[in-house]
């Protein structure tokens, strides 16, 4: 059953994992497509407004061809000047302007964002009548050659479109060049974000529902096995404990059936006697499972006033006679209090917890009697075998007992500790423990006296 458990779990696990792997690419995926979906948005306004620039201004527009003649005319008027002339396109006249032409109509088409943008530079090529390409420069789009604009680098910015132009210098040369447009939305992730909102919200939520509902379902079952497994054991101890008796009471009988047992009164009674011993402790056995296996709703109090000390008190000098060879020490403070209680269900619950000490190996119990904010305590501290940490979660459960299995040193049925249990939720109090495994334990516990 564990074992099946343990694959259970892990079969989930990988499933669950699975499924989250699976949810990841779903999102990632359509983050992607909304990114591309975001940069199309952005591509076709900007293209829409920069289709030809001389929609910005025409004047300038014109100048700047203008200026790229000039530059042509001086380069075939004389070769030497190829080294400036990158330095003279870059250090355009009309970048001023035209970065602020640009940047009003960006801000009038979009509003809500903050757009930069540059224009850069990446071919200037100049034919001769042969068609001979005398490359000036061609380079791949870099910040480096931004003719206007007021972008800074080029890092999270995407290509809108280029411009291929051509201008005549004379009948043997022309001019070819080539120019990239490049934006950056400010924020950019934040509104992909914003627009996927909905989806990752709802991706989460399942992921938590999945998970969490996957944690109650195992913990579920885990308690399931557990109880079952405590269930079994009481089965087997009750029949363990049964069957001692009844093996006497059948030979027993059997004996009395002969007749020269019969003829002899000593014998005879002797026979009659241990049945009768034998009859009690069954009788004794079916009592305690029928008593102390009552549930809260069950046991119905006959609550009197009654002084706790005084009842601590009584119940310590009774144990004490039944147990003369544990040392008890007490320290009982004294207090008028006056509690509402079931004087005989709190004293078989307090002499559980004592004779669980006695059970588990203890010499020295030590009982401290305490009141503090109108809550009742007493505390039971023993030198036994202790309860390890791990067994403590489920020590007043019906039937729970630390030794599991049937490898059992003390005889008990788990039901003694779900009494007092029971007993103290019904005065709206309760029961705590402090131990560990070879180191005693201290049972706390608490009535309030409200
Ligand atoms: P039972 O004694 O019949 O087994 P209880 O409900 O009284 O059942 O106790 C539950 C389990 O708690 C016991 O089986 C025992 O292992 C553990 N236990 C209870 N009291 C003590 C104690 N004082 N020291 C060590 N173990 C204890």
């Amino acid at each position: 059953m564990k074992q099946k458990i343990n694959l259970l779990i892990g079969f989930s696990s990988v499933v669950l994992i699975a499924l989250i792997a699976m949810q990841y690419y779903l999102v990632k995926t359509s983050y992607d497509y909304k990114v591309a979906q975001f940069h199309t948005e952005i591509k076709e306004k900007i293209s829409k407004i920069t289709n030809d620039f001389t929609d910005i201004d025409s004047t300038v527009m014109s100048s700047k061809d203008i200026y790229y003649n000039r530059l042509l005319k001086s380069y075939i008027k004389d070769t030497n000047f190829k080294s400036e002339l990158k330095t003279k396109l870059l250090a355009n006249p009309y970048r001023d302007v035209l970065t602020e032409l640009l940047r009003r109509k960006i801000n009038l088409e979009f509003p809500k964002n903050k757009i930069d943008f540059a224009v850069v530079t990446n071919k200037f090529i100049v034919f001769n009548s042969q068609q001979k390409a005398d490359t000036i420069f061609s380079e791949k789009p870099a910040i480096g050659n931004i003719l206007y604009g007021n972008l800074a680098s080029l890092d999270n910015a995407f290509s809108i479109r280029n411009y291929v132009g051509t201008s005549i210098g004379d009948s043997n040369y022309k001019l070819l060049t080539e120019e990239t447009l490049f934006v950056s939305v400010k924020n950019w992730e934040q509104i992909i974000l914003q627009r996927m909102a909905t989806i990752l919200i709802l991706s989460v939520f399942s992921i938590l529902i999945l998970i969490t509902l996957f944690v109650i379902a195992i913990r579920a079952l885990i308690k399931q096995k557990k109880v079952s497994d405590v269930k079994t054991d009481f089965i087997n101890n009750i029949t363990h404990e049964l069957k001692t008796p009844l093996t006497t009471l059948s030979v027993s009988t059997k004996i009395l059936e002969r007749k020269e047992v019969q003829e002899n009164p000593e014998l005879f009674h002797s026979i009659l006697e241990t049945i009768n011993r034998q009859n009690t402790r069954l009788q004794n056995l079916v009592d305690q499972v029928m008593s102390n296996s009552l549930g809260i709703e069950e046991i119905e109090l006959q609550k009197e006033k009654v002084q706790p000390n005084l009842l601590v008190k009584t119940i310590v000098s009774d144990f004490e006679l039944a147990y003369p060879n544990v040392k008890i020490q007490t320290e009982i403070v004294f207090s008028e209090i006056t509690l509402l209680l079931d004087k005989f269900h709190l004293t078989t619950a307090i002499n559980n917890v004592l004779e669980n000490a006695v059970k588990y190996g203890c010499q020295n119990i030590s009982i401290k009697t305490s009141l503090e904010n109108s809550t009742f305590s007493i505390g039971i501290q023993d030198d036994g075998i202790g309860i390890a940490k791990s067994k403590q979660p489920l020590l007043f459960e019906k039937f729970y007992r630390v030794e599991q299995g049937n490898v059992h040193n003390t005889k008990g049925l788990g039901l003694g500790l779900y009494y007092v249990d029971q007993i103290l939720k019904a005065h709206k109090g309760n029961i705590k423990v402090v131990s560990d495994l070879g180191k005693g334990a201290l049972f706390t516990i608490s009535i309030p006296s409200a």
